[in-house]
């Protein structure tokens, strides 16, 4: 962390050690830049946090958590470099990344084996097993948020911040996109969640690699239900007995689930078997990320590809 919150610090710092390159785009909390560190030598993304927009700013709180996730180191997670406070934005130093998960689902050049989809969703529940052993939850997962390194490797990027950062006031499109991750447990107005929603939300993930489009793309959050609703069948109270106590919970009006083989006819079964665990309604029965990483889905052939190997825009 740079000395104190000082403007000459931060500036210098930036100066310093950061040379700044090309804007890469704009996110839910704001632009990140492509930069050289000049301690090292290596390319990294610099996120610029607009703190304005948050009620409680960057307290100490927030520096503390934010210290933790530097802590965080995995060859799954995306490091954070450096963290300092300038000119009423936060500046968040990650190590640069080529591409995202996003960009190779909906690349039509790229033909995914089933051993290339097993490798992606394995790094990611490699990366999220990492983060839930330590209490930390991601609340965001979707597939732009899983950068992809020029070794190929599957990183997950914005672990933690929307802990940190409370859901910011996500523009229309932010938050479109987001509602399609989002567990049912959320939906239904849950205050107390766990690793689980992320888990729903690595089965979205899942679902959409196998697809090459995303799987539950709900109009609304009530719409979102709907739609997950016709492809897993309404939750009956028996699979999911504290549903009825959640605050947004109402009574829908009962469908039948279709078998999952015919929402995935290219999947195997051993596919089919983890998804199945990793949307199961009751989060306190979902699969957990070390549990789904034990399933007979990576022991079975083909062998997740090497990451070096995968297919890449
Ligand atoms: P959201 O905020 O809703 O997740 P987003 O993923 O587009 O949307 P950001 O994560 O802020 O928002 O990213 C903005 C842009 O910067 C994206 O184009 C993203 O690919 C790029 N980017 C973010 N982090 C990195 C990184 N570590 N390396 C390279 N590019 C990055």
């Amino acid at each position: 962390m740079a000395s104190g919150g000082d403007d000459d610090a931060g500036v210098k710092r930036v100066a310093d050690r950061y040379l700044k390159r090309e804007v890469l785009g704009e996110g839910t909390y704001g632009v990140v830049f492509k930069a050289v560190d000049t301690k090292t030598g290596n390319t990294v993304a610099i996120k610029k946090i607009r703190l304005g927009k948050y009620k409680e700013g960057v307290n100490f709180t927030a520096l503390r958590e934010i210290k933790l996730l530097k802590e965080l180191k995995d060859p799954n997670i995306i490091e954070l470099i450096d963290a300092f406070p300038y000119k009423g934005n936060l500046h968040l130093v990650f190590e640069f990344m080529e591409t995202d998960l996003e960009a190779v689902i909906r690349d039509r050049n790229i033909v995914l084996s089933p051993a290339d989809t097993k490798s992606y969703i394995q790094m990611m529940l490699k990366g999220l097993a990492f983060c839930h052993k330590k209490w930390v939850l991601h609340r965001d997962m979707k597939p732009n948020n899983l950068l992809i390194g020029a070794d190929g490797q599957l990183k997950l990027a914005d672990f933690g911040l929307a802990r940190i950062f409370g859901s910011p006031e996500r523009n229309f499109t932010h938050q479109v996109f987001a509602r399609w991750y989002r567990a049912p447990e959320l939906l239904f107005g849950t205050k107390q969640y766990g690793s689980a929603v992320d888990i729903w939300a690595a089965g979205c993930i899942f679902a959409e690699l196998l697809l090459r489009r995303p799987f539950l793309q709900g109009s609304s959050d009530i719409d979102q239900l709907g739609k997950i609703f016709a492809a897993f069948g309404t939750p009956k109270s028996s699979q999911w007995p504290d549903m009825v106590y959640l605050p947004d919970y109402v009574e829908y009006q009962f469908v039948p689930a279709p078998p999952l083989r015919s929402l995935f006819p290219m999947a195997s079964d051993d596919a089919l078997d983890l998804l199945s665990r990793m949307f199961t309604y009751d989060p306190k029965a979902r699969i957990t990320a070390q549990q789904a990483l034990e399933h007979r889905y990576f022991l079975s052939v083909p062998a997740p590809t090497k990451p070096s190997q995968l297919p890449r825009p």
